[in-house]
């Protein structure tokens, strides 16, 4: 259902698809029906435990399930989103792609059994340049469609780095080696977690968070991303 006031709102400045920059129909939102159509799924929830993200744990983290929504290549469909939501300041992209990989992924079982959603914190430079953290955002959709609880300040990032897109894969596995700290133990002993990010490329930054989270006694986690990047 579309609201009276949303229909009003639309009239006045309407919305456009973050994809093809075309104005959005009444019901569509961020992506138009045909964008929609065309976004490359991955389809890696069917098989979380063994698809090609999945895989590029092994031998370097403990996970459970692992699965990104969609393909991401910068200039694609879902690097615009991407793109869009980040650097041009729309965190509730985040938040409605979010909702829209949840409501896809509810049926399959992704999410039983999963206790906690951990977004992947931001630095604090980086939070106070852009805003807001994305995988906060996009842990927020997920949350209202799944109703799994988001924890926060479970964990923190202790160190502002360079950023890591010029440097190679081991070389940026040092660099984030130490960028996270768990906070509070005793919330997540025990626990089923859900580490959630925009984008998986390395999974650098996923395995020294999720290393973190596995400091507590008894926890196991999964993984989610809005999109992977294979490296
Ligand atoms: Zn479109």
């Amino acid at each position: 259902m579309i609201s009276f006031w949303s229909r009003i709102l639309n009239l006045v400045s309407p919305q456009r698809c973050v994809s093809c920059g075309l104005r959005l129909a009444p019901g569509e939102d961020i992506v138009c029906t045909k964008c929609n159509l065309r976004l490359p799924r991955t389809l890696y929830h069917e098989d979380p435990y063994e698809n090609t993200m999945a895989t590029m744990f092994w031998g370097r983290m403990k996970t459970e399930r692992c699965a990104a929504f969609l393909f991401y290549s910068a200039g694609s469909e879902a690097g615009n989103i991407i793109y869009q939501m980040k650097y041009h300041g729309h965190p509730e992209i985040g938040v409605k792609m979010g909702r829209m990989m949840a409501s896809e992924f509810m049926d399959s079982g992704f999410f039983d059994g999963i206790d906690l959603i951990i977004p992947l914190p931001l630095g604090r430079n980086r939070l106070r340049q852009r805003g807001f953290n994305q995988s906060a955002e996009i842990a927020r959709g997920v949350s209202e469609v799944t109703g799994i609880p988001v924890g926060k300040r479970v964990v923190s990032r202790t160190q502002f780095r360079e950023s890591q897109t010029h440097k190679g894969r081991w070389e940026r596995n040092e660099n984030v080696k130490d960028a996270f700290r768990l906070e509070d133990t005793e919330r997540i002993s025990g626990k089923h977690l859900l580490l959630i990010d925009d984008v998986a490329t390395t999974g650098a930054t996923l395995i020294a968070c999720g290393s973190e989270l596995l400091k507590a006694e008894g926890t196991r986690v999964s993984i989610l991303t809005l999109a992977y990047a294979k490296s």
